[in-house]
């Protein structure tokens, strides 16, 4: 069998590219990380998984793989444009906590997410405030060419760069609505590369450097640590959308100004391929921390929710494409995960028989969807027809399943129908509780005591289980779901 091309969509030509590593031996790649200064919400996680899934298609193409992902804990103010408070600083007043208490908790509770939605750690998670000497060497290195100083700082000056903003196609003076205005910027796109402190005011997290006691710039980081783990320029920078617009162009003239090549290497960026995935959304729109109450993986669970259900319903909808989350969904994806382990299930209680076929038809298939720009939606019907196909062996089945779940990431060689009964926390009967009513509920029926058998099955259904007669799924009870 002939593996397809990878093709990526590059949002810098914003057009699918064909993608064939820089180096022979390892594809590098980069991806923006938390923010720990609150949880990340399953918006968030969004960003992550689409990376995931990067990083599992490129080892399903054979490519040895480096990411790296970091996590910001320092720099980031509440706008991405250099306006408003530190976000660190701000959590560790509201919380009353120093801030290093609050980066290592929201790492933390990161990174148990990360687990509980089976997202390959990456080769290293770099901190930023790990970072901070070579940062101030970066920016010593571009600062005479590139930079001015004002009060507040140290500021890039975007027009010393060729074409700045180009990723995100602003014409020039397009978007600088969100930029708020600091006084003395040459151009409204200026960004801070080092914040110096204001006198007499002390921040949790300051560091010497040339232009005074302060804190790096957010933009800063990503630049400096991506070209210390891999080098400039490496395969592919990822992020969510938004980092197309600010972010990611800051990112570039920094990378730009620091390799020196403005001149001699047309097109420089620091990476390859810059990729965005869309954002989740809900009914009010983008899902944001600043909206104040927000979901996070936690509030799924509490609501009966597996984490990889979450991960399902994000493999069906395009990485590129916005995403509506709604509880009806959410438990959609959770219904097809159940049915896709109990096929699982089933397989593995057949008889052997020889293969009368072979999978490569189904792998090809496979093949072809991810590597049109890792088309997971077309990617997961094929999976369903594998199995369901029975010119294969049982054996044969399962061993496919377990080839194509190192791309899909959904734990199928170990997860069971009982994992994916996820108790609520509202809920009132424990397993043995609800067992124990239903054979009472046998034992009435059989007795045909059908006023009593309907009165176990109220008040299961008042304490959210409802009991399954005759489900072709093989349920005796499942719990409801609450829908909002
Ligand atoms: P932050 O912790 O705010 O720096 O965000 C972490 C990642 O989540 C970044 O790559 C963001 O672009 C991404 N992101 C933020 N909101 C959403 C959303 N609603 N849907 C998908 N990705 C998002
Ligand atoms: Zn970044």
């Amino acid at each position: 069998m002939q593996p397809a091309p990878l093709t990526l969509y590059n949002s810098l030509t914003r057009s699918p590219e064909r993608f064939d590593p820089i180096r022979a031996d390892e594809v590098r790649v980069y991806t923006c990380g938390p923010t720990v200064y609150n949880y990340q919400h399953i918006g968030n996680m969004r960003a992550f998984l689409f990376a995931d899934t990067l990083g599992r298609v490129l080892r399903w193409k054979g490519y040895r793989l480096r990411h790296i992902i970091n996590i910001t804990d320092v720099g980031h103010l509440t706008s991405d444009a250099d306006a408003g408070d530190d976000k660190m600083e701000r959590a560790a007043a509201r919380e009353q906590r120093s801030i290093w208490d609050i980066a290592a908790y929201y790492t933390d509770v990161f990174k148990r997410d990360v687990t509980r939605l089976n997202i390959t750690p990456p080769a290293e998670w770099t901190v930023a405030t790990d970072y901070v000497p070579q940062m101030i060497a970066f920016a010593e290195s571009i600062a005479e060419r590139h930079c001015y100083r004002l009060d507040s700082g140290l500021y890039f000056d975007v027009s010393t760069v060729p074409d700045y903003g180009h990723l995100a196609r602003h014409a020039s003076d397009a978007g600088e609505s969100r930029i708020d205005p600091i006084d003395g910027k040459r151009n409204p796109q200026d960004f801070a590369i080092w914040r110096t402190s204001p006198p007499g005011e002390r921040r949790q997290m300051e560091w010497d450097s040339p232009w005074g006691r302060g804190a790096p710039g957010w933009h800063l980081e990503c630049s400096v640590m991506s070209h210390a783990q891999l080098g400039h320029p490496f395969d592919i920078h990822t992020g969510g959308i938004d980092h197309r617009e600010i972010h990611h162009p800051n990112e570039i003239a920094q990378n730009q100004a620091h390799c020196g090549c403005i001149d001699g290497e047309p097109g420089f960026t620091g990476a390859r391929f810059w990729m965005h995935n869309n954002f989740l959304v809900d009914r009010g729109g983008k899902m944001s921390k600043s909206a104040g109450e927000f979901l996070t993986l936690q509030v799924l669970v509490d609501r009966g929710i597996h984490p990889l259900s979450y991960r399902l319903m994000c493999l069906s909808a395009h990485y590129r494409s916005e995403l509506e989350f709604t509880w009806e969904s959410v438990v959609a994806a959770q219904t097809r995960l159940k049915r896709l382990v109990q096929t699982i299930e089933r397989l593995r209680g057949q008889p052997e028989k020889p293969s009368r076929s072979t999978v490569d038809k189904h792998v090809a298939a496979f093949d072809a969807a991810l590597s049109d720009d890792l088309n997971t939606p077309r990617a997961l019907p094929v999976l369903d027809t594998m199995l369901a196909d029975k010119r294969l062996s049982p054996a044969d089945r399962l061993a496919a399943a377990e080839r194509f779940d190192a791309v899909l990431g959904l734990g199928l060689a170990t997860l069971t129908r009982a994992d994916l009964r996820v108790r609520p926390v509202s809920a009132t009967l424990n397993d043995a509780g609800i067992e124990a009513r239903l054979d009472q509920r046998r034992e009435a029926r059989a007795a045909k005591d059908f006023a009593r058998s309907d009165a176990i099955r109220d008040e299961l259904a008042a304490a959210g289980v409802e009991a399954m007669d005759g489900d072709p799924l093989g349920w005796d009870w499942k719990l409801d779901i609450p829908i909002e």
